[in-house]
């Protein structure tokens, strides 16, 4: 196992909707078992294939000490609303109270191609809705209300630019964006 760098805000890929995973087979299972490192050695609880530049439908997480995988992850139903503290991987250092359902029934496939289907909630459905976000190229400060987003994204703009990305993040961007 060996383990990826994890991409960060900026970086087009976390912007992009993954593809669907046609076949089920060995070279995903490998693909896995390096999510899975790059995850526990961040640490994390969650990450999504895109954030390791892997446009596929896919991620993993781990909350009970057992890693599990979820490919074509697909929401059956959300229900509730939730506040939590909210990070991620891809966005180090910061986090937001985000509101999100409290509930998510999930209905996905497993390494061996099985249909599961997974009623979660609280922090474990927190996690699914966050991942499969990530797998529409949807990070969690377009999750933030309009005050907490033009702040998060002041921040991460100076971040970026005290980290000699700014030109990353300034190109092809509209003003709209912010
Ligand atoms: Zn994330």
């Amino acid at each position: 196992m060996s383990a990826y760098t994890i991409r960060v805000y900026g970086d087009p890929v976390l912007r992009q909707r993954a593809l669907e995973v046609s076949d089920i087979d060995g070279r995903l299972a490998g693909l896995v078992d390096d999510m899975l490192s790059t995850m526990y050695e961040a640490p994390g609880i969650g990450l999504a294939a895109p954030q390791v530049g892997v446009r596929k439908r896919l991620f993993v997480y781990d909350l009970d000490d057992d890693p599990h995988v979820l490919v074509n992850p697909t929401i059956v139903e959300a229900a509730g609303e939730w506040t939590y503290e909210e990070g991620c991987l891809s966005v180090p250092g910061l986090s937001w109270p985000i509101t999100r359902p409290k509930q998510v029934h999930v209905r996905g496939f497993d390494l061996d191609g099985n249909e599961v289907s997974i009623e979660a909630d609280e922090l474990l459905a927190r996690l699914m809705l966050h991942e499969i976000d990530h797998l529409d190229g949807v990070l969690l400060v377009e999750r933030l209300d309009e005050d907490q987003r033009r702040e998060a994204k002041r921040v991460l703009r100076e971040r970026a630019m005290a980290s000699g990305m700014g030109e990353v993040l300034a190109s092809g961007r509209s003003p709209a964006d912010g």
